[in-house]
């Protein structure tokens, strides 16, 4: 396997003129500048608000007892995610489909979801975050499957995503994954689309760098030929400068999204997967969809049914 090239630290690149103007709007919104909140973003106002089970208790979970002696819940997401986990640099808020869900999750649980206190986590190290202790739970994009439940638990899914490929809207030959050969394709370490590329599709070239928006930085600025990951997210890219790229094909995977947990903390899974079945039940899943992700011109599909694997 070719070495993964270094983090690149996130600043404005030398760009060529023609991206430049896109790339500082871009580069704006991920590295925190002010006056850029995010692009089309859920309106505050706009967002349901979620009934807290004031008398819910979980004692057989240690993570809910260590929250519950904290005062509020510490939660895993991602913040250069449009429509599904974006941190506004001017508030410091977090805003998203995943941050809505992670929002009912805690009022689910009897902690006001204005309590939360989020932390952003890279793809690569969310395992390690959840078996240190550093999280109560994940939400961001985190798709559920055998390897990952050697180590951590996973309530849901809420959503079904599949990876997809975005490129430059001028690029004529790249119309789905095999038509990556000799192609650099950007991926975030530690996601399953990149994992997906070096398996799959052997002749691709892989470019993994920490965060999607350092790839579709690098997209725009040709230093490579497509970023890889899933449909959700390159929805949320391809929004902010639609007249520079697009997606291309159809989905060729199946990226079920869970709620990270603990492993071993089943008392939480359980109570996650009953709050997940109850949000969808009475609407807020849907309304929580329409103000945030279905942003994206994407009607709000039904949820797929919940993986409630027995105990570990
Ligand atoms: N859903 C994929 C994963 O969990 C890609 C998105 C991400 O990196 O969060 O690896």
């Amino acid at each position: 396997m070719r070495p993964l090239r270094p983090l690149r630290p996130c600043r404005p690149a030398r760009t060529r003129r023609t991206v430049a103007a896109l790339l500082l709007a871009l580069l704006a919104a991920a590295c925190g500048k002010e006056g850029s909140p995010p692009v089309k973003g859920p309106e505050i106002d706009k967002l349901p608000v979620y009934k807290v089970d004031t008398g819910f208790r979980l004692p057989e979970s240690g993570t809910w007892r260590k929250a519950k002696s904290r005062g509020h819940l510490v939660v895993g997401a991602k913040e250069d995610q449009p429509y599904l986990g974006e941190k506004d640099p001017a508030t410091g808020r977090y805003s998203g489909f995943d941050i809505e869900i992670a929002r009912m999750m805690s009022a689910s649980l009897g902690f006001d979801p204005k309590t939360i206190r989020f932390r952003t986590i890279a793809s690569a190290n969310r395992e390690t975050a959840l078996q240190n202790g550093q999280i109560d739970y994940y939400v961001g994009t985190y798709t559920i499957n055998d390897l990952r439940k050697r180590q951590v638990g996973f309530a849901g899914p809420y959503y079904l995503a599949g990876q997809s490929l975005l490129v430059r809207k001028d690029e004529k030959n790249i119309h789905g994954p095999d038509d990556l050969a000799g192609k650099k394709v950007c991926s975030a370490a530690g996601s399953t689309p990149l994992q997906r590329i070096q398996n799959d599709y052997p002749d691709a070239d892989p470019v993994a760098y920490d965060t999607y928006s350092v790839c579709v930085d690098n997209l725009l600025t040709l230093q490579v030929a497509a970023v890889t990951t899933d449909d959700t997210i390159l929805l949320g890219y391809a929004a902010k400068v639609p007249e520079d790229l697009k997606i291309v094909g159809r989905p060729f995977s199946e990226e079920p999204y869970g709620i990270g947990v603990p492993k071993g903390d089943n008392a939480l899974r359980f109570a996650l997967d009953d709050a997940i079945a109850a949000h969808e039940k009475n609407g807020d899943w849907k309304r929580a969809y329409e103000a945030t992700l279905g942003l994206s011109g994407v009607p709000a599909p039904k949820p797929p049914p919940i993986d409630r694997y027995p105990a570990d």
